[in-house]
């Protein structure tokens, strides 16, 4: 019969590394050199945004890094632009709806 493993005992088995700030930046470029603060999960990073030309950072806690890549500014201009393009979407659903049933009444 197996027993179950404590958190002790599972921590020894399946040790976690700590990553560095250099295998965190081979994953993520974007991550600022020498901004790894911090300890366990409260760990943070700054990051540089990617959009061309910007030169913003902002800090992430280092569990977000893989998605988020942008600033602030930049992060609420592309939530923007991907609500418009759903709202887009929406409308022209509807009017196609609106024009089967118009048609539907003939
Ligand atoms: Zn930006």
């Amino acid at each position: 019969m197996s027993k179950k493993l404590t958190a002790e005992e599972l921590a020894k088995k399946f040790p976690r590394k700590p990553l560095t700030i250099t295998a965190i930046r081979k994953k993520y470029p974007w991550v600022v050199p020498n901004s790894l603060q911090g300890k366990g999960n409260e760990r943070s990073v700054d990051i540089k945004c990617t959009i061309k030309g910007c030169a913003k950072t902002r800090r992430v806690r280092t569990m977000d890094i893989f998605q988020v890549k942008l600033c602030d500014e930049h992060q609420k201009e592309q939530n923007q632009a991907l609500t418009n393009k759903r709202r887009k979407r929406w409308r022209e659903r509807d009017r196609e709806r609106r024009r089967a049933m118009r048609e539907g009444e003939d």
